[in-house]
């Protein structure tokens, strides 16, 4: 088989997302402000009291200021990884305002850190020493059954999307190809072509690889007078499999079969409001495609958890991307990034009903 075991969607035909809300802590300057908390975190309920709202914000998780990153990577994310040895895709998608905390949550920062004491690490580089375990794991596992260890191939590609635009962050501005993203019957996925895949074979390279991509990214934001926060960055890794079937009866042949997965970990684009930044021009279009894509993401995965029949994957380059990787099989996780503080009350307000909507 090509891909992982039929659907498993809910009874009614709905697909389930984990939708896990995080509160990052003041920053200096608010502490030394004085500002105060509009959000009080009630872990055991799951759910956040926000000031002067009735009821309280539910989601299947959440995370106060004093919340680490290792608790965030084993409750909302770890069942993903697991998940992907098994073929089955993955999305985590980070939402919320410039500053709110997405990049830290994801691990997509510059100045990452491979190391395993480092427990400020995010999502990304302990997912990279995740599916490294898991290989080794599961080769263990087939020798302890008598079964041949299986291949994998790990490789990872890393694009932004900005103003409506696929770019390659493996490669320089001047190199680049036109890259296309396209759906494929023949094998049920997005393809893509025109960017770098580069073969991974430990968790370092693969940290090597993130960092090379982000020192792009922030190079071209600078050269180009934009500002990375205005783009969607997705970092792919691709899981092929080759295992042996369990044979049926000890003088059956040997039989193999091919399992493909990929996690798409996306560090969104900042959801804040453009009369707030007061950007006009070519700013204000690209704020426009922006939201047109932190929107479409809203309207689909909202078509996918109400068992719509339609889901408008093809509205924005962001659901494009991420269509095979979002809903029938495969696993979804968003976490949406709040600031705690009064000066940002409105947009962290917006932020939680983005979250509550997708459940
Ligand atoms: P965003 O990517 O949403 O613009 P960042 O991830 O860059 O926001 O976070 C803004 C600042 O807050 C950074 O300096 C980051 O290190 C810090 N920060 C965010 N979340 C946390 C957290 N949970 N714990 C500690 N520091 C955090
Ligand atoms: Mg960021």
């Amino acid at each position: 088989s090509l891909m992982g075991a039929g659907g498993d969607n809910n009874a009614d035909g709905t697909c389930p997302v984990i939708v896990a809300a995080r509160v990052r802590p003041f920053n200096e300057m608010e502490k030394a402000n004085y500002h105060e908390s509009t959000l009080t975190v009630l872990p055991r309920d799951s759910s956040i009291l926000v000031q002067n709202r009735p009821g309280a914000f539910e989601f299947d998780y959440v995370y106060g200021m004093d919340s680490n990153q290792e608790d965030v990577y084993n409750s909302a994310i770890k069942d993903l990884v697991e998940n992907t040895f098994d073929g089955y895709n993955a999305t985590v998608c980070a939402y919320g305002q410039t500053g709110s905390g997405k990049t830290f949550t994801m691990g997509t920062a510059v100045n990452y850190s491979s190391a395993d004491v480092d427990n400020t690490r995010g999502i990304v580089p302990r997912a990279a020493e995740h599916f490294f375990a898991g290989i080794e794991e599961r080769k263990r596992q087939a020798l302890e059954k008598n079964m041949l260890e299986p291949d994998f191939d790990i490789s990872v590609q890393f694009i932004e999307i900005y103003n409506e635009n696929f770019i390659d962050l493996f490669c320089s501005r001047d190199s680049r190809k036109k890259v296309t993203v396209y759906y494929d019957k023949t094998v049920s996925s997005i393809l893509v072509k025109g960017v770098n895949i580069r073969k991974i074979k430990n968790p370092a390279e693969m940290l090597e690889a993130l960092k090379d991509g982000s020192v792009n990214r922030s190079v071209a934001a600078t050269k180009m007078n934009s500002d990375s926060s205005r783009s969607h960055a997705i970092f792919t890794v691709y899981i092929r499999q080759k295992r042996q079937i369990p044979p049926e009866s000890p003088d059956a042949p040997t039989d193999f079969e091919i399992l493909n997965a990929k996690f798409h970990f996306v560090d969104l684009a900042g959801s804040e409001r453009m009369d707030k930044t007061g950007a006009t021009g070519t700013h204000a279009l690209e704020g426009i495609n922006i939201n047109s894509g932190l929107l479409q993401l809203g309207n689909v995965v909202n078509a996918l958890v109400s068992g719509s029949k339609f889901v408008p994957y093809r509205n924005s380059k962001l659901t494009l991307m991420l269509q095979d990787s979002l809903g029938g099989n495969s696993r979804t996780a968003v976490i949406v990034c709040v600031s705690p503080s009064d000066f940002n009350f409105a947009e962290t307000l917006q932020t939680l009903n983005f979250g509550l909507r997708l459940r």
